[in-house]
Formats: structure tokens, C-alpha cells, sequence
């Protein structure tokens, strides 16, 4: 089933806090980036300021962190370190540092949710579903069969914010056994 089926009811708010351009109409404070991407890029993981803004890596290739308007429970985006919109912006090796990171996502939903599949891409240009056209981003959805039937019934902007908290917790656990093994 493609994505844009899924009915994410919480990104209506995601969609109206954001300008025509890129980033947050007000920027939460002074001197923070406009960016929420390059906002939480400021923080080592496991840092409280980087819990908050659900990243769950950060190292010189980029930064692996939870949607804070997910389509599914562990929808994941993997971000490079440039705020750039485009893949011919980035350089070989950065690419190759987006296809690293979305494979240890993947190999960190799996062994935290065991999905029965993946959906992975990257939105380019808001005409195409980019909530953030100025700094691109992998999606990486885990899905189950039946999944879109849990999202609608249980799916509401109430819920969430614990869903992610349960989320992050899940797949920090999951990302520091992937780390070890490697
Ligand atoms: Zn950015």
C-alpha cells in the first residue's frame, strides 16, 4: 500500500506549523536554527536536548531520529549533516552516508518491532510530500500487514506524544545492541 494512503491525522499540525520555504514560522527561541534538523544536529545523542527532539544517533555521517508525526509506531528519518534540499547537493560520500544510516535504521527497527516490511524514501520538493523541502531526509517506516487498520483506530494527537516516548526507548535499546554487534 503506497504511504500517502496512510491516514496520519497529526500532521495536519506538523503541515500548518511550517512556512511556504523551510522550518518553523517562529524559530522556538533566539539563535536556534529555523531548521528542526539542524536544531537537534547541535546535540550528542543521548544528551537530554537530543531525547528531546528524539534523535537516536549523531555522528559525523548524520543523524537517525524518530518522526515526532509518524505514519507508523517507528517511522524513522535519517538526516545528513548539510542543509541541503537535494541529493545533487551532497557529495558521494555524503549520499553513501545516507545509505549507511538508513541501513542501520533498518537494522535497528528489526530488531526492535520484527515488521514484516519497509517503506524508504525521500521526499523531494514539497509538491512531492516534502514537509521540509530545504534539508532532505529518509523515511524509513516499518510495516505490518493490517497496519493502516491500527493507524485509523487508534491514531490521534493525544496519544502520540507517549507512543514516542515508548518508541524512543524501544529503539535506543535497539540501536546500542546494533552498535555492539558491529
Ligand atoms: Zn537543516
Amino acid at each position: 500500500m503506497p504511504i500517502d494512503s496512510l491516514w496520519a491525522p497529526w500532521r495536519m499540525q506538523y503541515l500548518t506549523q511550517l512556512d511556504p520555504n523551510e522550518g518553523f514560522k517562529s524559530p522556538p527561541a533566539e539563535g536556534v536554527p529555523a531548521c528542526f534538523l539542524c536544531d537537534a544536529l547541535r546535540f550528542d545523542a543521548g544528551s537530554e536536548d537530543a531525547q528531546k527532539r528524539l534523535v537516536l544517533l549523531n555522528d559525523e555521517r548524520g543523524m537517525i531520529l524518530l518522526n515526532r508525526y509518524p505514519y507508523t509506531t517507528g517511522h524513522l528519518l535519517i538526516a545528513p549533516r548539510q542543509h541541503l534540499g537535494d541529493l545533487i547537493d551532497l557529495s558521494p560520500q555524503q549520499r553513501g552516508n545516507i545509505m549507511e544510516l538508513t541501513a542501520l535504521a533498518e537494522q535497528t527497527i528489526k530488531l526492535a518491532y520484527n515488521p514484516q516490511g519497509f517503506n524508504m524514501g525521500i521526499n523531494l520538493g514539497r509538491c512531492a510530500g516534502a514537509g521540509l523541502p530545504g534539508h532532505l531526509h529518509m523515511h524509513v517506516l516499518p510495516r505490518w500487514g493490517g497496519d493502516t487498520n491500527f493507524i485509523t483506530t487508534v491514531g490521534s494527537i493525544r496519544i502520540i506524544p507517549q507512543a514516542l516516548e515508548e518508541s524512543f526507548r524501544l529503539l535506543s535499546a535497539a540501536m546500542g545492541k546494533v552498535a555492539a554487534i558491529k
